[in-house]
């Protein structure tokens, strides 16, 4: 596994991987790395015969400035697991090597971007789109693997690879869960043991409303899960819509689409925490 800090490197690396006729594949992630990472770079693994993986913590999709200085990063840890995962390239540039000069482009992403974490989080997905196409366009990936913990997050790069005609597949995989439900993630460490025990109900709580979902309408679904977290004294729900999972836009009926999906950010304490389930 070679780690490359300079994109010009890595851009010669995988031209010459590129002319012994090998695909590559791309799991761009800000480090920290948990299983549910090392999910992607498996699948990316299996499915390319080179596996990069971008380290990158990026400071554009950050509206939360506490949140940008305390996220957590651990390089040598995370090069060890993705050295025994079967990663050939680990791209770990500095803020100056992907940000040379301000980016100041403005992507328009449309109804995907409008809705749950867009106004939510404003600027984050501008962020994403813009760290995201830097990436393509440095590796060239065939393809690229996003969690679908992120579910918001894999339609709006959708939406910059289709208007960007970009020629990359993007490969949506699985949520990984901790044993007792709660999806993994790399601000999880910043709970505090109380709330790690309790942050389980928004798993347990978005499973329980399967059974609800389809007999009883959309408007009390929510209100089940609403009110089965806020109940806890640790929790708060930021909002839970349940949406068309092709357009991210919110229905008030089941009939509304064959792909329903709920999705919810909570906080947990201080730590906000993001998941969702499909109907
Ligand atoms: P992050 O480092 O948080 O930006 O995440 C990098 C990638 O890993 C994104 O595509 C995430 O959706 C994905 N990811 C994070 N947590 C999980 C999880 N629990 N299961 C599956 N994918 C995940």
């Amino acid at each position: 596994m070679i780690v490359v800090e300079k994109k010009q490197e890595l851009k010669e690396y995988l031209a010459a991987e590129r002319q012994q006729g090998k695909h590559i594949g791309l799991v761009p992630t800000m480090g920290a790395l948990h299983a549910g990472h090392l999910s992607l770079v498996k699948r990316c693994v299996e499915e390319n015969e080179v596996c990069v993986v971008s380290v990158f913590v990026n400071p554009t999709q950050f509206n939360d400035k506490h949140d940008l200085e305390t996220y957590p990063r651990t390089l040598e840890a995370d090069c060890a697991l993705l050295e025994a995962a079967g990663c050939a390239y680990v791209f770990a540039p500095s803020v100056e090597e992907m940000y040379p000069e301000p980016d100041t482009r403005q992507f328009h992403l449309g109804p995907v971007a409008e809705v749950m974490e867009g106004p939510r989080r404003p600027g984050h997905f501008n962020g994403v789109a813009q760290v995201v196409s830097k990436l393509f366009y440095i590796v060239e990936p065939d393809k690229a693997y996003f969690g679908e913990k992120d579910f918001q997050q894999i339609a709006v790069v959708r939406e910059m690879v289709r208007q960007l005609e970009l020629p990359v597949e993007i490969v949506a995989c699985p949520i990984q869960r901790e044993a007792d439900g709660l999806a993994l993630s790399s601000r999880n460490v910043r709970l505090t043991p109380e709330q790690r025990k309790e942050a389980p109900l928004i798993a347990h709580t978005l499973q329980e409303s399967l059974a609800l979902a389809k007999k009883e309408t959309v408007e009390e679904v929510k209100r089940f899960v609403c009110d089965a977290l806020n109940a806890n004294p640790v929790m708060e729900v930021e909002y839970f819509e349940i949406v068309d999972g092709h357009t991210m836009q919110p229905i008030a009926d089941w009939k509304e689409t064959d792909y329903p999906v709920g999705c919810i950010t909570v906080y947990c304490g201080e730590v906000r925490l993001i998941d969702n389930i499909k109907y």
